[in-house]
């Protein structure tokens, strides 16, 4: 009698993978030397697909909750099934068994996209159709710090060759921050407030940024502010208003349609590529601008990210330029502000030795 032979079951492991920053980053969030991500390695025959969780408490997610999460599905074979390229029922099923979570989720849906691309021998790019176009530029944020830490920040962005910042914004002392940017550099801005205004200050805002050579003000109200108060801004505003907190998944997209003229989309929100694929068709189909933006993160999670720059109008991905050491290589590149892909399989990013502790 012949024995049924199994399919192999895609398994999961996971480890730290703690990043120490060059400066201190300073946002209206609060300030951090270091981030406290997970690497998500998922098993299938000999191949391994890495993903990136990158997990903060404004996005209603910890260290910990990513932790027991991650260990839970580690045991939990039907999750992930037998079919790498299962993305979009793999996608199902973690929704179907948890809400929110979108940091731990999208680092799983990148490692099946590393995977497959493994398999084929092919680069997610390929794998998803996006190749052949130049990859536009990224900006360069100048996180709330001193003054003088902050003209030193821009002086080190400005000799790296980048060629737009972005400026975070959100203190007692914002118009000072501008100005100090504006004392070394004439280069293009973006402002990113965190949600840190009241809507009478953001336009009175918006109107001083608009004589400083700004392009966008990000989330200028709070997470829990209404899509009206976000319309009434926008309205007063010389300004183009982009939300950030506020927008997650392809539903909020829609839901501020209208409100805001553009949206930043992050792997880390939407729980992956598919959904942030969703978003940026969603913003699309109501004339919506897109920023594709990310948390601190490798350039694991970065490479993850920059698949879709093709579809989108600005870059903010350089949380793997703020860190002092880069676990990956080989993924990307970024030279004078340009980002560019290796010529690797998958997401194409290899650790360095000892780089995450198991
Ligand atoms: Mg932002």
């Amino acid at each position: 009698m012949v024995s049924p032979v199994m399919a192999p079951t895609i398994s999961l492991s996971f480890q730290p993978l703690s990043l120490r920053l060059k400066h201190p980053f300073g946002t209206a969030s609060g300030t951090s030397a270091d981030s406290h991500n997970l690497l998500v390695k998922l098993h299938y025959k000999d191949w391994i697909g890495y993903g990136e969780a990158s997990p903060v408490w404004y996005h209603a997610e910890t260290i910990e909750t990513a932790s027991s999460l991650l260990a839970a599905w580690q045991s939990n074979e039907e999750l992930l099934g037998h079919d790498p390229f299962a993305i979009t029922a793999i996608e199902k099923r973690m929704n179907a068994v948890v809400s929110g979570h979108a940091s731990v989720k999208a680092a799983v849906e990148m490692a099946l996209h590393d995977l497959c691309g493994k398999i084929l021998k092919v680069s997610v790019l390929k794998m998803l159709g996006l190749s052949g176009f130049t990859q536009p530029m990224t900006d360069f944020t100048i996180g709330i710090d001193s003054l003088a830490m902050i003209e030193q920040k821009t002086n080190e962005a400005i000799a790296a060759g980048f060629q737009v910042l972005k400026v975070k914004l959100g203190t007692a002392y914002d118009k000072e921050i501008i100005k100090s940017v504006r004392s070394v550099t004439a280069l293009p801005l973006r402002v990113d407030a965190n949600g840190a205004w009241t809507p009478k200050q953001a336009i009175a805002m918006a109107h001083l940024l608009a004589q400083e050579n700004v392009q966008l003000i990000e989330q200028p109200l709070p997470k829990s502010a209404t899509v009206d108060d976000f319309r009434f801004v926008k309205e007063h505003s010389p300004l183009p208003i982009f939300a950030d907190e506020s927008v997650s998944t392809s539903s909020d997209v829609a839901r501020f349609a209208n409100a805001v003229d553009g949206v930043v989309i992050k792997l880390a929100k939407t729980g992956g590529i598919a959904e942030a694929m969703r978003c940026i068709h969603t913003a699309r189909a109501h004339g919506m601008q897109i920023m594709l933006g990310c948390m601190v993160e490798s350039s694991l999670g970065i490479s993850a990210a920059l698949q879709l720059s093709s579809l989108v109008d600005y870059l903010d991905l350089d949380g793997a330029l703020l860190l002092a050491q880069d676990p990956f290589y080989g993924s990307i590149s970024c030279n004078q502000g340009r980002l560019t892909f290796g010529d690797g399989v998958g997401l194409g990013a290899c650790l360095h030795a000892g780089s995450a502790s198991p």
